[in-house]
């Protein structure tokens, strides 16, 4: 039958039996009461000499085997005993475990680095140590901007818009280049995923090097042709079945001087990744020269203008005068000669907001992520026959980027099109501009 006291039952029957020896050892000897009190003070000492063993296994239980006590104190020892190795069994476990995980990241060819919600460092691999210059244990605690001294890096931290990636030029100079993103978990910790990208960005180099040669060195020899083809065009000693053939000529190398135009315009746009600062640009009087050049092409076209007066955009007005163009120039080429097309700009409170519509023939939704693509087109031959370069919604993309803005793209095929331009807040200027 089970003890319901367990250990502590078999204690007390150890100590009554122990007073009862001793209490009957001392009727014996006729002082009962001394029996007790040496029966007590023994098991008393017996107990201090478990404790003392208990004590003693307890400090060095990782060498000593466990006392070799029953009742309550075999009990104590023998749970001690399982609560012990079941603790170094999880401790060991989770050595392994993570032995294993640093041996995994070590052969990783990305550097990882770990990082608190605080963004310190708390741990990092072999390789993020390599291209970081991350030394173990003293760079642990310290927070990761102030070790990768970069504005841009710092900047991308502040954001938290870590689905997108940022490139960071470590070491002034050389060319060595990171490209990092944070991948958050749990409660504002992450992970800092480190890819040296060196050879593509020198590869990406080499290419918009090569594009912004060949551009220049063909327009040279383009300006000569195109300037025959002109003086050849207008001479009135021209035959006549040459006539339509020239034109045609001329209209091609017109189309191949827009081509090199705009690929040295991606060119310089693409040297640099730095914002642009700029100044004042006073929108209104933008939009009546807009609206000039689009009456000039076709003085019968309806021209709507919804303009935020003395709201002004800070900004490179070369650059952003080329964007709207592009947009305005698109909606005259891709709609009908007397469908309406309505420029707006307006500011509110995450910026300021400059919009084409056009009641065109429409974008469908499959083509519009890939819009702002270089020689991109959603119809080739219809595009070609407009005279595009192909290249003017890359353009747009890449004034916007320099001033720290986007471009929307909404459209429904067969109803039209509007395309947005968003600034951010602090882009806008309010200003008296001079009525003209
Ligand atoms: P392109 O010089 O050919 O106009 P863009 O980069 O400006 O090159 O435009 C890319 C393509 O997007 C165009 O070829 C055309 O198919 C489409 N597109 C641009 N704007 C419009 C618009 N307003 N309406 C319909 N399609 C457009």
């Amino acid at each position: 039958m089970n003890d319901p006291f367990g250990g502590l039952g078999y204690a007390l029957r150890r100590v009554v039996g122990a007073l009862v020896v001793g209490y009957l050892l001392g009727l014996f000897v006729g002082h009962p009461w001394w029996g007790v009190t040496g029966a007590l003070a023994g098991y008393l000492a017996l107990q201090l000499l478990n404790l003392w063993q208990l004590d003693d296994w307890l400090r060095h239980r990782n060498r000593r085997d466990p006392p070799d006590t029953g009742g309550l104190w075999g009990e104590i020892v023998s749970l001690v005993s399982r609560l012990h190795r079941r603790k170094q069994f999880h401790k060991q476990r989770a050595l392994a475990l993570f032995r294993e995980l640093r041996r995994s990241t070590a052969s990783m060819p990305d550097g990882v680095v770990a990082l608190n919600a605080a963004k310190e460092i708390i741990w990092f691999n072999r390789k993020a140590a390599e291209m970081l210059g991350l030394r173990r244990k003293l760079d642990f605690g310290i927070n990761v901007a102030s070790l990768l001294r970069a504005p841009e890096f710092a900047r991308y931290l502040e954001t938290g818009k870590y689905d997108s990636t940022v490139l960071v030029r470590p070491r002034i100079g050389e060319a060595t280049c990171f490209e990092l993103q944070a991948v958050p978990y749990g409660e504002g910790q992450m992970f800092l995923l480190v890819r040296d990208v060196t050879r593509q960005q020198q590869l990406e180099i080499m290419r918009k090097d090569f594009v912004a040669n060949a551009s220049h060195e063909l327009r040279s020899p383009l300006t000569v042709i195109s300037g025959y083809l002109e003086t050849f065009a207008t001479d009135a000693a021209l035959p006549d079945e040459l006539r339509s053939p020239m034109l045609e000529m001329r209209r091609q190398a017109e189309r191949m001087t827009a081509i090199i135009e705009d690929l040295l315009e991606l060119s310089r746009l693409e040297a640099s990744d730095e914002q642009v600062v700029g100044s004042v640009i006073d929108i209104g009087a933008m939009f009546k020269l807009l609206r000039k050049d689009l009456m000039a092409r076709n003085p019968s076209r309806p021209v709507e203008l919804h303009c935020a007066v003395d709201e002004g955009l800070m900004g490179d007005p070369g650059l952003i005068h080329s964007a709207f163009w592009n947009l305005v120039d698109n909606a005259a080429k891709y709609t009908p000669a007397d469908a309406p097309i309505v420029l707006r700009w307006w500011v509110d409170e995450a910026g300021c907001h400059f919009s084409v519509t056009d009641a065109g023939p429409g974008i469908a939704a499959e083509h519009l992520p890939r819009l702002t693509e270089r020689f991109y087109r959603v119809d080739p031959g219809r595009a070609r026959a407009t005279g595009g370069s192909g290249l003017g919604l890359a353009i747009v993309r890449h004034v916007m980027q320099r001033h720290g803005g986007e471009l929307q793209i909404e459209s429904v095929e067969g109803r039209g099109s509007t395309f947005t331009c968003h600034f951010p807040p602090l882009r806008r200027v309010h200003q008296k501009f001079a009525i003209e």
